[in-house]
């Protein structure tokens, strides 16, 4: 095909797993629909730490609502999580349920409403939930996931797990920068005597 299309054309790919199509779903301000889904995980939805396996299952329950400017859509995702510890690097799985309302509007209608640029858009009776997924996604994770809250981390001088090394592990090193800060130190204070 082409080069990237314009703003203006439809840039949803009906075939997208988180792509949904609205047809079902009556224009008439107030009409409303459920749905819930099970969806593949798309690539690299997460952090650099933690994140959601790539085509692991994602379930969807959603409220879609007709109002006047567009479709409002309300709902979970439940999706599992995998990472390690940013502490002790140990492998790390939970589950997560991102939560999200949205309005997507439709593009063939004069509402008055300023078209932002990232607004969301019904585009040929598709809407795309992975901009949103992602973006609730991204904002909710931890940047530093830790597999407890009190994780003591690697020995910074071995690097052995602290937890399994226990309290008295220590190394009796006397870092040589130490002995010349403290050479810095006696010089400076010579000379305010001075
Ligand atoms: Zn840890
Ligand atoms: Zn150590």
């Amino acid at each position: 095909m082409s080069h990237e299309s314009r703003k203006a054309l439809t840039r949803i790919d009906p075939r997208a797993p988180l792509v949904l199509d609205l047809r079902a779903l009556n224009r008439r301000p107030g009409s409303m629909r459920e749905l819930t889904s099970t969806v593949p995980a798309p690539a690299d939805l997460g952090t650099e730490m933690v994140g959601v396996p790539e085509g692991a299952d994602i379930e969807l329950d959603l409220r879609l609502e007709s109002v006047l400017e567009g479709v409002l859509v309300t709902g979970t995702a439940r999706m599992p999580l995998t990472g390690e510890c940013a502490r002790c690097l140990d492998p790390l799985e939970d589950s997560f349920d991102a939560e999200f309302q949205e309005l997507y509007v439709y593009t063939d209608t004069r509402s008055g409403v300023e078209a932002g640029e990232d607004e969301r858009r019904v585009e040929d009776d598709l809407i795309d939930l992975e901009p949103v997924l992602r973006d609730t996604v991204v904002l909710a994770l931890p940047l530093s996931p830790l597999c407890r809250d009190d994780c003591p981390g690697l020995c910074p001088d071995c690097g052995v797990r602290l937890a399994d090394a226990g309290p008295d592990h220590h190394h009796d090193v006397v870092d040589p920068r130490w002995a010349a800060l403290q050479g810095l130190t006696d010089l400076r204070d010579g000379k305010q005597e001075g």
